[in-house]
C-alpha cells in the first residue's frame, strides 16, 4: 500500500469498509501470529521526568502532580503478582530519568527479578545513551518501548519544546541503538494530535515499516488541562473519530507488518470502555494490565481520566481477563509472547 492509499483508507468514513478492514486485519492477525492474546504486567516504576512533552501530564513543569518513585521492594510485589497470574511478561514504564542512582535501581530489579521469575521484560523509560541501554539489556531486559510520537520531524517539533533534550534526531538514534544492542524494538505514535492529518497518520505506517519494528504501541491523544497543547484542544478530532482511526491504524500496520506484536492500549480504553477489546478484534494481540498499585496510580496521570485508577492491581487484571474470556478470545499464560518478526529475523 502507498502513502496515498493509506491516506485514504484512514479519511474513509464508510462503516462497511472500515467493518471490512477490521475483519481483514482480524483474519491476517490469525494466520500469522496467531489469535492468542499476550499479557504484559504494567508497573509505572516513577513519574519523575527531565522532559517537558507538551501533550503529557507528568511533563516537568506541571507542578499540580505529586511525584513518586516505587520502592524496589514494591516493584518485586507487583513482578511476583505478574509471574503468579501467568503473565509471561511485565513492562516498567516510567518518566525519563538519566541521574546514576536511577539507571542503577532499574539493573538491580532486572537482575533480581529475572534471578525469581522467568518473566519477559520490556522497558519504557525514555531516551538513555546507548550504553545504559546495553547495560540494561545485558541485566535482562529484552524488549524497549520507545514511541516516536510523530514520524513527521515538523509535527514532533510542534508537540515538543524545541531544545536538545527534546530533539527528533536524538530520538530516531534512541530507537536504533536499542535495535543495536539487541532489543526487541517497539515504537508508536499519539493518533488525533492538534496539527496532524491522515497523511502524517500513513506516514507513520510506513515509517514503521522502513524501522522494521518487532512491537507498536499507538494510541489516541487524550488532551490533559495542565498541558501546554491543551489550547488547541479546538483542533483534534472527536473521541469516536480518535478511537476509529486509532483502530484503523491498528489494522493497517497489521495488513502492512503481519507478524509485528501489536498493542490494544490503555488510552483506547478511555475513549470506550471496550476499546482495547475493539482493538484486538481489528489486529492487536498485547494487552498491558496495569499492576501498579492503587495509592500510586493517580498521580501517574500522563492522561486524564485513566481507567482503573483507585483499582487494585487484582482487580483490574481480573477485570482484562473477564472481558476476554467472555469474547472467547485465548490467553497466553505464562509464555513470553516475542514478536514472531524478531524471532524470524
Ligand atoms: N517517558 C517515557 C515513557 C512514559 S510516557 C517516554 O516518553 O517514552 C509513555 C507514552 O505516553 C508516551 O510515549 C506518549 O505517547 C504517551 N502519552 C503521553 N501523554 C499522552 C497524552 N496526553 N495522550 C495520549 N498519550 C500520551
Ligand atoms: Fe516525560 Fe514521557 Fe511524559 Fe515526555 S511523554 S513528559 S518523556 S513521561
Amino acid at each position: 500500500m502507498t502513502g496515498k492509499e493509506l491516506t485514504e483508507i484512514l479519511e474513509d468514513s464508510s462503516p462497511e469498509r472500515t467493518a471490512a478492514l477490521f475483519a481483514e486485519a482480524y483474519r491476517v492477525k490469525k494466520g500469522t501470529v496467531g489469535e492468542c492474546v499476550y499479557l504484559r504486567g504494567l508497573v509505572e516504576i516513577s513519574n519523575i521526568c527531565r522532559k517537558n512533552c507538551l501533550y503529557c501530564g507528568i511533563r516537568r513543569d506541571n507542578s499540580s502532580t505529586g511525584r513518586y518513585e516505587l520502592d524496589s521492594a514494591v516493584v518485586m510485589e507487583a513482578a511476583g503478582f505478574a509471574a503468579a497470574e501467568g503473565y509471561g511478561s511485565l513492562v516498567i514504564q516510567g518518566g525519563e530519568r538519566t541521574d546514576r542512582k536511577f539507571i542503577d535501581k532499574i539493573t538491580e530489579l532486572l537482575v533480581e527479578i529475572k534471578r525469581k521469575w522467568p518473566l519477559g521484560i520490556t522497558l519504557s523509560l525514555g531516551e538513555q545513551p546507548e550504553e545504559v541501554y546495553r547495560e540494561w539489556f545485558e541485566a535482562g531486559a529484552h524488549r524497549y518501548l520507545l514511541r516516536i510520537e510523530s514520524s513527521t520531524r515538523e509535527l514532533y517539533e510542534k508537540i515538543h519544546p524545541v531544545d536538545s533534550v527534546h530533539s527528533f534526531g536524538t530520538r530516531l538514534r534512541a530507537l536504533e541503538n536499542l535495535r543495536k544492542c539487541g532489543y526487541q524494538v517497539g515504537t508508536g505514535v499519539m493518533i488525533g494530535l492538534p496539527f496532524q492529518n491522515a497523511a502524517h497518520l500513513a506516514d507513520d505506517l510506513l515509517f514503521f515499516r522502513s524501522m522494521d519494528i518487532d512491537m507498536c504501541g499507538m494510541g489516541p491523544y487524550l488532551e490533559h488541562s495542565e498541558t501546554p497543547l491543551y489550547a488547541y484542544r479546538n483542533l483534534i478530532p472527536s473521541k469516536e473519530r480518535r478511537l476509529e482511526l486509532s483502530l484503523k491504524m491498528v489494522a493497517l500496520l497489521r495488513l502492512l507488518m503481519p507478524d509485528i506484536n501489536i498493542a490494544a492500549t490503555t488510552a483506547m480504553q478511555v475513549l470506550a470502555p471496550d476499546g482495547r477489546e475493539r482493538a484486538i478484534m481489528a489486529g492487536a494481540n498485547v494487552l498491558m494490565p496495569n499492576l501498579t498499585l492503587s495509592e500510586v496510580r493517580e498521580e501517574y496521570q500522563i492522561y486524564q481520566n485513566k481507567p482503573g485508577v483507585g483499582e487494585d492491581a487484582a482487580l483490574s487484571s481480573s477485570s482484562t481477563e473477564e472481558r476476554l474470556r467472555k469474547m472467547k478470545i485465548p490467553i497466553g499464560y505464562g509464555r513470553w509472547g516475542d514478536s514472531l518478526h524478531f524471532s524470524k529475523r
